[in-house]
């Protein structure tokens, strides 16, 4: 391959990346309604957020919420990640709108979710993941 070639080869390549990305990367308002599904499907629809939107200035946490404003942001860090790892965050999220905090009475919330443990390892692995400077698979950005 020429230079020209693999340069040309490389940008077609990355550019089927990114339309694969943003295809799999909901907007803030399919966001809203996904968490809407999943409070009717894991929480008997108790949890009702007035607004759930992607943020770029959360790095150290997943999600957080604002109970009193029943409002949820997620870390635009997620964003690629599968499904089932924003499903969870988003029921995480979803939960503190009715119980505070991480006590027994949440966790039997999470309980629901059936994919909670495969979520919670996900993301550990990817904080461990950053921790490890000498992988490739840890540099982004
Ligand atoms: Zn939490």
């Amino acid at each position: 391959m020429s230079e020209a070639e693999e340069q040309r080869w490389v940008t077609v390549m990355l550019d089927k990346l990114a339309a694969q990305e943003s295809k799999r990367m909901l907007g803030d308002s399919e966001l809203a309604q996904r968490a809407e599904q999943l409070s009717d499907q894991y929480l008997n629809g108790r949890a009702r957020p007035s607004a759930v939107r992607w943020v770029t200035n959360q790095n150290t946490r997943w999600g957080s919420c604002t109970p009193a404003e029943g409002s949820i942001r997620l870390s635009h860090r997620l964003q690629g990640m599968p499904e089932y790892v924003i499903d969870y965050v988003l029921v995480h999220e979803l939960a503190h709108l009715l119980v505070p905090g991480h006590g027994p009475r949440f966790w039997e919330l999470l309980e629901a979710y059936p994919r909670t443990e495969r979520a919670r390892g996900y993301l550990e692995g990817v904080v461990s993941a950053d921790r490890l400077p000498h992988l490739p698979a840890a540099r982004h950005e």
